[in-house]
């Protein structure tokens, strides 16, 4: 078996946070009299995508992103709002929101027989501790590893180092990255020498400068890679 360590990403690889997100947003704009609406939502995501994005490539904190996130939205609707406090409570919803996504449970059970499985996440530690541990697939994983815990995010080589220190036996050869993200899981895997693959369910085109190992459109198709 080559791969016996499986370093699974959460967000869009095992949980559904577009769905989290939108749901999130919606009890924000309830909470706080903003008017929700789709265009609205996407607004807030691009305003949020764009900066996680500037995160991955060491632009700006994450401290910086969670407020500038929804300062920019506010500066684009023209609703007026305290930034910090959007964020606390988007924080807090999401935190309650843990959606899978279809496949992701009945995976990690079938997985868990015969490897070891571990979450690799970016995300902001409370909630990301929240969501993993309220949900079904929790008892199947040896160990989480968040950004915000270690100092360190994906794709940066020394949160990997720490991956590696704190699992034993885990080495270059017997262990598979699996993310959606190409600039941090497949960047990080790229950086650390680990072998990936690409969950790519909306079959975006292939980019040449990174390597990828393997490529899925769906959960289910990791399975036989890896066994
Ligand atoms: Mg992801």
């Amino acid at each position: 078996m080559p791969y016996q360590y499986l370093l699974f990403d959460a967000d869009n690889t095992l949980f559904d946070f577009d769905a989290a997100e939108r749901s999130a947003h919606q009890k924000l704009c309830r909470e706080y009299g903003l008017a929700f609406s789709e265009e609205g939502y996407q607004l807030y995501h691009q305003c949020n995508a764009q900066l996680w994005h500037e995160f991955d490539l060491g632009r700006c904190t994450k401290e910086f992103l969670l407020v500038e996130r929804f300062r920019r939205y506010l500066a684009i609707t023209g609703e007026k709002a305290d930034p910090q406090a959007l964020n606390i409570a988007h924080l807090r919803a999401l935190g309650e929101g843990a959606v899978l996504l279809p496949g992701a449970l009945a995976l990690c059970r079938r997985l868990a027989e015969r490897h070891r499985l571990y979450l690799l996440t970016n995300a902001v530690a409370s909630v990301q501790r929240r969501r993993f541990e309220s949900s079904p697939i929790a008892p199947f994983f040896q160990g989480v590893f968040i950004s915000e815990d270690i100092g360190w995010g994906k794709p940066s080589r020394e949160y990997f180092d720490y991956v590696f220190r704190s699992v034993p036996g885990l080495e270059r050869d017997n262990a598979l990255v699996i993310g959606d993200s190409l600039s941090s899981d497949i960047q990080g895997a790229n950086n650390a020498g680990l072998p990936c693959c690409w969950f790519n369910p909306r079959g975006l085109p292939r980019p040449g400068h990174l390597r990828i190992d393997y490529e899925i459109r769906a959960l289910e198709e990791l399975l036989p890679i890896v066994s």
